[in-house]
């Protein structure tokens, strides 16, 4: 579903932020990107989301090469990937069901069946409840079940997220990973940067860790 082949990707500065980077995430695999701050983890998630284009070698995104992936089809890759960020990205002033609608409404989905799926994506957050509320009237955990119903909301195959847990305490941490887990349980391709290594060594799951923009473990968690 996600395969790297000898990528590199140097910054115009001059800076060389990804390596001869190879791995591939099988359809259905969910693993953890660590590595310390500047190692390349945001880059790499950039390169699949084709915020950015490597510099060399292949990316392979559910079998579309990004590097020959014209300006016309980014949009159709970006609906194959939910993306959740650290700071979530909510919108204040909307409600959590209005945060949740907007990748449908510019998808140009019928709003009845808009509604079917922004249910079934708060249900599966446990926040049906406060699809009303403001993203300021919740918590901090809340605020980030919303951006990763956000995220899910049109099905995507791949589920991609930057340090999720950052502003996080480790119960609502632990919490969070439990619904990433349920999605990889139905199928989808988890891919999470994070580095906090004691809640990737609880999780068990595949471990990438980048230092300074080369692959130097790719296994069970150290
Ligand atoms: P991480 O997410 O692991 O903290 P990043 O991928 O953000 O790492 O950054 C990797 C390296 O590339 C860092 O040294 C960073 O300063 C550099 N970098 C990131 N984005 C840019 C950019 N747009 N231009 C130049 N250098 C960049
Ligand atoms: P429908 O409106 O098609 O009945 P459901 O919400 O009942 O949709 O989901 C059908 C199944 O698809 C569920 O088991 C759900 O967990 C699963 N599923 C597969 N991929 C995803 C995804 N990316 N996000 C959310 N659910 C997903």
């Amino acid at each position: 579903m996600i395969q790297f082949t000898n990528v590199f990707k140097r910054y115009e500065n001059g800076h060389e932020a990804l390596q001869n980077v190879n791995f591939t995430l099988q359809e259905g695999e969910m693993a953890f990107l660590t590595g310390h701050s500047g190692a390349g983890k945001s880059t790499l998630l950039k390169l699949i989301m084709r915020m950015e284009v490597a510099t060399r070698g292949q990316v392979m995104i559910d079998g579309l090469h990004l590097s020959q992936l014209g300006k016309r089809h980014i949009p159709f890759l970006r609906r194959k990937i939910g993306v959740v960020f650290q700071d979530h990205q909510l919108l204040f002033d909307r409600s959590v069901y209005d945060n949740v609608a907007l990748p449908l409404i510019i998808e140009g989905m019928d709003p009845k069946d808009i509604a079917k799926r922004v249910r079934a994506a708060l249900d599966k957050v446990g926040l049906l409840s406060k699809e009303q509320f403001t993203p300021i009237m919740l918590s901090g955990g809340e605020q980030q079940r919303v951006g990763i119903a956000r995220a899910v909301v049109n099905k995507p195959p791949i589920l991609l997220a930057d340090e999720p847990t950052g502003n996080l305490d480790p119960k609502l941490s632990a919490e969070i990973m439990q619904l990433f887990r349920q999605f990889n349980a139905v199928g989808v391709t988890v891919l999470i940067a994070s580095h906090d290594l004691n809640l990737i060594g609880r999780m068990g799951q595949r471990m990438l860790a980048l230092t300074e923009g080369s692959i130097t473990h790719d296994g069970a968690p150290r």
